[in-house]
C-alpha cells in the first residue's frame, strides 16, 4: 500500500504520524504529571474540609448532650417525690433554646412528661428505643435515627442522658432533633469539587439519603463503589481522619465524637480531572487543526502551486506528452502491478529536425497528433505514451505473459504501416501539405530484453540497426549488442580512421538504358576499421560523424581522394564522364566547407561538369539568401546536382521551383517492393511525372531485378542504379566493369550472367 503512495503523500504523512506521536506523548505526560498533583491537592482540601464541617458537627451534638445531660442532673438532685414534678422552668429553658425540637423524660416507674408533645394514652416511655439505649449506655448518648411515634415518617435522632444519683439509675432524659435538619445541613455544605458529604456507620451504610422524596427510604448503601465494605472497615479509625484513593473517586473519613459515626467527603475522579480532560481536549484539538490546516495547505499547494509545476517538469514542453523520466516512472509503476510483462517500442520520426525547419511547429505537432491518433486506433489493448527525445515517441504496452515474437512482428508490421501513410495537414494559412514522415520502429521487451531503465536504450539500438536496412521496423534481439559496438567506441576509431587511412571510395554505376551508356557512377565511403576488425557502414559512420563535428573533416577526406583519382585519370583516361557525390546537408550549411570545396576543385584541376551533387530533401535551403546559397553557386559553376532519397521526404513540391536541381533519384525503399505493392508502384509513377513536369532527370536507384527495370522502363524512366547492373565497385573493379561494357554493348548479356 505504502509503495502505491507519491512521495509526497509519504511526506505528509509521515509529518502527520510524526504529529500524533508528538500528541500522544505531550498528552501522556500532562495527564501523569497533573493527576497526581491534582488528587494531592483535592485530599488536602478535603480533609480540611471534614474537620471544619466534623467539628461543627460534633460541637452541635455536644450542645444538645449538654442540655439534655443538664437536665439529667437536675433531676437527679431532686429528691424522688420531686422528680415527676420538674419545675416547668426548666423545659421553658431549654425549649427556648430551640435546640431541641422535643424535651421529655421518662422514669423507671413509667412516668413521663414530654413538652410540647401532648402524650398519647397508654404510652409507655420504658418501651421506647431511646430509653432503652440510654439505660444501657448509662451515659450521654445519642440514637440511631428512629422513627417518631405520632406519624412514623419523621425521622428523629435522640440525644439522651441517663437520670443516675449514686450510681443509682432512675430514668433517662430525651431530646429529639429531626433527622431531617442534620440530613439537610450535611447534604447540602458545598463541598470542592463537587463532591459530597455523607454520614457513614461502621458497617458501610451510608445514612443520609439523597433528598429527594421519591427516593428509596432503606438506608442506602455507602453510595462510593471505589472501596468494598470490607476495605472500608479496614479504613475507617474512630480516632483519626483517614483519606482514600479509590479507583473512581477520592474520600476522607472524619471520625464523630458522640456518635460512632464518620462524616465522609467523596469527590468523583472524573470531576476532579476534568481539567486535565479539558486541556488535553484542547491540546488534540489544537493538533487536529493543525493536521487539518497541513493537509488543506498540501491540497491547495499541490493544486495551485506543486501540480502544474511537476507537470511542467514531468511533460515534453511541445508534445505535451509525458517526458523520458516520466515516462519511465510510469513504466515502473506499471511492472509493480498484475502486468509484469511489456512491449516497449520506439517510433522514430527520421525527419524531425527538417520538418521543424520546413513547417511550422503547429504543422509538425499536428503530425504528431495525428500519429498519435493513429497508434491509438490501431491498439486495442491499454498502454501509455511518452516523448523521449525530441525525434522518438515511445510506447510501453503492458502484458500478463511475454507476447512472442511473431504477435510483435504483426504489431509492429502493422503500426509500420499505418504510421507511414501521408498526413493530409493544413498549416496556419489553410494551405493544404501532404506529408510522408518517415517513421522506423523498433521493439523491446520487458523484462526479457531490458529492465525499466535500458528498455529505451535498448529499444534504441535496434532501431540504429535500421540504418543498415530496408527494413522501417525490428525488434531488439541478444546480438544487436553484439553487431553494434558502443558509441564512444565507434567515435574513438572513426577518429583514427581519418588519421590511419582506413576509408576507401567505391564507386556505382548509373546507366542509361535508352542509350546503354554508363552515364556516371555514385561514390560511396567505406570504412574498414582496423581496431574494431571489421567493416562499419555508411548509414552508422556517417550520422555519427555528424553528430561529432566530423562531417567537415570526413567530406574533405573524400573531395582529396576523389579529386586526385580524377586528376590522374584526366592525364590518361576518364572511366565515367560524372561522378556523384553525397553531401550532408551540413556541410552546405557550413561555409568554411564550401570555400574549401571551390578550393580543392581549383587546385586539383578538376572541371566542374564532372561532377554532381547528391542532396537529400531535407535541408532547410530557405536560409540561405539568394547569392549565398551554395548549391546555386555551385550549379553555376557547372556542378549539376541531385535529390537523393526523392519521396522519403515531407517537402512540398514547391522548392524544386527554386532549387537549382537536374536530378531526382527515386529513394531505393519504393523500388525495393516493385512490382508487388501497388502504392509504392503509384509514387514511382509519380516521382517520374514529377521529373517530366519540372524537366528532371529521373534516376532509380537500387534496381535489384528484371522485373522493376522493365516497369520503370515502362514509365519511362530509363536512368537506374542499382545490383542488377553492378554493386558499388573499387577503382580496378570500375575499370574492369568499364571495359566490360563497353565490349559487350549488349547489356542484356551483361545482366543475365
Ligand atoms: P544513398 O546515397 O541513398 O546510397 C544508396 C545506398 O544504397 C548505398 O548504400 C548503396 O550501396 C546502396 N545500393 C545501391 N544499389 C543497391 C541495390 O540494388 N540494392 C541494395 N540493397 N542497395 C543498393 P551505402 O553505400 O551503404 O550508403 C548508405 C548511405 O550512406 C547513402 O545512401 C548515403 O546517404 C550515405 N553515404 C555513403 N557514402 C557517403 C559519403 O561519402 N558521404 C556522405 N555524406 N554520405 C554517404
Ligand atoms: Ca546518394
Ligand atoms: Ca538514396
Amino acid at each position: 500500500m505504502l509503495r502505491k503512495l507519491s512521495n509526497d503523500q509519504k511526506l505528509l504523512w509521515s509529518f502527520l504520524a510524526l504529529l500524533w506521536i508528538n500528541f500522544v506523548i505531550f498528552a501522556a505526560f500532562s495527564y501523569f504529571a497533573q493527576r497526581d498533583q491534582l488528587i494531592d491537592n483535592a485530599l488536602q482540601q478535603l480533609t480540611h474540609q471534614s474537620e471544619l464541617t466534623g467539628n461543627t458537627l460534633d460541637e452541635w451534638m455536644s450542645s444538645r448532650l449538654g442540655l439534655v445531660t443538664g437536665l439529667a442532673n437536675e433531676i437527679a438532685n431532686k429528691s424522688p417525690d420531686q422528680r415527676e414534678s420538674i419545675p416547668q422552668v426548666y423545659f421553658e429553658r431549654i425549649a427556648a433554646t430551640g435546640l431541641l425540637q422535643y424535651l421529655g423524660y421518662g422514669l423507671e416507674n413509667g412516668y413521663y412528661i414530654s413538652n410540647p408533645w401532648p402524650l398519647p394514652d397508654g404510652f409507655d416511655p420504658r418501651l421506647r428505643p431511646w430509653y432503652r439505649e440510654g439505660k444501657q449506655a448509662m451515659e450521654p448518648t445519642i440514637s440511631e435515627p428512629y422513627l417518631g411515634v405520632d406519624d412514623y415518617t419523621t425521622t428523629y435522632l435522640a440525644f439522651t442522658a441517663p437520670i443516675i444519683r449514686d450510681e443509682q439509675f432512675y430514668g433517662v432524659v430525651t431530646g429529639d432533633v429531626s433527622f431531617n435538619d442534620i440530613h439537610q445541613k450535611i447534604l447540602s455544605t458545598p463541598v470542592s469539587y463537587n463532591g459530597q458529604f455523607n454520614l457513614i456507620k461502621s458497617n458501610g451504610d451510608a445514612i443520609l439519603r439523597p433528598i429527594d422524596p421519591d427516593s428509596d427510604q432503606t438506608p442506602a448503601e455507602f453510595f462510593s463503589n471505589s472501596l468494598s465494605r470490607d476495605e472500608l472497615r479496614n479504613t475507617l479509625s474512630a480516632t483519626s481522619v483517614t483519606e482514600f484513593t479509590g479507583e473512581s473517586s477520592i474520600i476522607v473519613f472524619y471520625p464523630l465524637q458522640h456518635v460512632n459515626w464518620w462524616l465522609s467527603a467523596e469527590v468523583d475522579k472524573d470531576v476532579l480531572l476534568t481539567p486535565v480532560y479539558h486541556s488535553l481536549t484542547n491540546i488534540l484539538l489544537l493538533f487536529l487543526a493543525i493536521a487539518l490546516t497541513t493537509i488543506l495547505l498540501q491540497k491547495i499547494y499541490a493544486r495551485r502551486i506543486y501540480k502544474p509545476i511537476l507537470r511542467k517538469i514531468q511533460t515534453d514542453y511541445h508534445t505535451d506528452l509525458p517526458n523520458k523520466n516520466t515516462f519511465i516512472e510510469q513504466m515502473h509503476k506499471l511492472t509493480l502491478s498484475n502486468l509484469k510483462h511489456g512491449l516497449c517500442i520506439l517510433i522514430h520520426f527520421k525527419d524531425m529536425s527538417s520538418l521543424l525547419s520546413s513547417y511550422s511547429q503547429e504543422v509538425v505537432l499536428d503530425i504528431q497528433r495525428k500519429t498519435l491518433r493513429r497508434i491509438k486506433n490501431s491498439f486495442v489493448r491499454d498502454y501509455i505514451v511518452g516523448s523521449v527525445s525530441h525525434d522518438q515517441i515511445a510506447l510501453f504496452v503492458p502484458f500478463l505473459n511475454s507476447p512472442n515474437n511473431t504477435f510483435v512482428e504483426r504489431r509492429l508490421q502493422h503500426l509500420e504501416t499505418v504510421l507511414n501513410a501521408p498526413f493530409h495537414i493544413e498549416d496556419e494559412n489553410q494551405e493544404q501539405h501532404t506529408i510522408l514522415s518517415a517513421i522506423n520502429l523498433a521493439s523491446a521487451r520487458y523484462p526479457e530484453d531490458g529492465g525499466v531503465f535500458d528498455i529505451i536504450h535498448k529499444a534504441n539500438m535496434a532501431l540504429s540497426t535500421l540504418q543498415n536496412s530496408s527494413s522501417h521496423y525490428t525488434q531488439y534481439h541478444n546480438n544487436v549488442i553484439k553487431q553494434l559496438a558502443t558509441e564512444s567506441e565507434l567515435i574513438q576509431a572513426f577518429h583514427n580512421a581519418l588519421q590511419n587511412d582506413e576509408l576507401s571510395l567505391v564507386f556505382q554505376p548509373q546507366i542509361d538504358c535508352s542509350s546503354n551508356k554508363i552515364t556516371g557512377v555514385e561514390v560511396f565511403t567505406r570504412w574498414y576499421s582496423n581496431s574494431l576488425n571489421k567493416s562499419i557502414s555508411p548509414q552508422i559512420f556517417i550520422p555519427l560523424a555528424e553528430k561529432h563535428h566530423l562531417i567537415r573533416k570526413l567530406s574533405i577526406w573524400l573531395l582529396h581522394a576523389l579529386f586526385s583519382y580524377i586528376n590522374a585519370w584526366l592525364k590518361s583516361r576518364l572511366p565515367v564522364p560524372r561522378f556523384a557525390i553525397n553531401l550532408s546537408s551540413l556541410n552546405l550549411h557550413d561555409p568554411v566547407f564550401i570555400k574549401q570545396f571551390f578550393q580543392l576543385l581549383k587546385s586539383y584541376n578538376i572541371p566542374a561538369e564532372l561532377l554532381q551533387i547528391e542532396i537529400t530533401e531535407h535541408i532547410s535551403l530557405e536560409l540561405f539568401s539568394d547569392g549565398d546559397n551554395p548549391l546555386q553557386i555551385m550549379r553555376n559553376h557547372g556542378i549539376s546536382i541531385a535529390i537523393d532519397d526523392f519521396g522519403t521526404g515531407y517537402s512540398s513540391l514547391t522548392y524544386l521551383k527554386y532549387l537549382p536541381v537536374d536530378t531526382i533519384k527515386i529513394d531505393r525503399t519504393f523500388i525495393k517492393s516493385l512490382p508487388d505493392s501497388q502504392s509504392d508502384l503509384a509514387l514511382s509513377k509519380a516521382i517520374i511525372d514529377i521529373g517530366k513536369e519540372f524537366e528532371l532527370k529521373v534516376v532509380a536507384e537500387g534496381v535489384e531485378t528484371k522485373e522493376q527495370l522493365e516497369l520503370l522502363k515502362q514509365h519511362g524512366c530509363y536512368q537506374i542504379q542499382g545490383y542488377l547492373f553492378s554493386k558499388p565497385l573499387t577503382v580496378d573493379e570500375l575499370f574492369e566493369f568499364v571495359d566490360k561494357w563497353n565490349l559487350h554493348k549488349q547489356h542484356k548479356k551483361l545482366i543475365t550472367q
